[in-house]
């Protein structure tokens, strides 16, 4: 893996790569990224790493049967923002990028790939924090918050891969459901109060 990855990173001048590893039932994600991401991909780094396995197993549960339904290594190709305006999209077999196309055939391996929005996702808030109950810890919950968002589009766009016979309201449903479990928890546990909707 090593030599392949200092290959890659001949090949893609501009961008950077970070090789993300978590559990191990969890894909590998190989990050693309531009320079000024740097903190972005610490973040979702964070996020994957720590604040998943931290998390009680009634949030972690909407995603368990995730991690087997899908290729070993994910590419996630990082940029500020879409120019769709979207968080973040799967890639279709077939529609991978080139650069993941040429890496599943080097490794003899099936590569999936998405993409996320970092800045965007940073200002994506499904559930405001201004009505929350404890809504004067807004500087207090952000890098929280961001963590748990930048989490919550990736199992999204993961679970668009893994199931792709199910509808985008289910599968939002789910990303808003562990959106939801996840900041009550991560907010309970930290901060000591009730992350409830005013
Ligand atoms: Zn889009
Ligand atoms: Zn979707």
């Amino acid at each position: 893996m090593p030599g392949l990855l200092a290959r890659w990173r001949e090949r893609l001048r501009g961008r950077k790569q970070r090789l993300i590893r978590a559990g191990e039932q969890m894909p590998l994600l190989l990050v693309s990224y531009p320079a000024e991401a740097e903190a972005a991909v610490g973040e979702l780094e964070a996020a994957y790493t720590r604040s998943w396995p931290a998390m009680g197993e009634a949030t972690r549960s909407l995603y368990l049967s995730l991690w087997p339904a899908l290729p070993a290594l994910v590419v996630v190709v990082l940029r500020a923002r879409n120019p769709c305006g979207c968080l973040g999209h799967h890639h279709p077999p077939g529609a991978e990028s080139r650069m993941a196309r040429r890496l599943a055939s080097e490794l003899g391996h099936p590569v999936a790939e998405i993409d996320l929005a970092y800045d965007s996702i940073r200002s994506w808030c499904p559930e405001p924090l201004s009505s929350l109950a404890a809504g004067d810890m807004t500087g207090e919950l952000e890098p929280l918050r961001y963590r748990v968002a930048l989490l919550a589009v990736l199992l999204h766009e993961m679970e668009h891969l893994a199931f792709p016979e199910r509808s985008e309201q289910e599968i939002r449903h789910h990303s808003r459901e562990f959106y939801r479990k996840a900041m009550t928890e991560l907010v309970a546990r930290e901060l000591g109060a009730d992350y409830g909707i005013a």
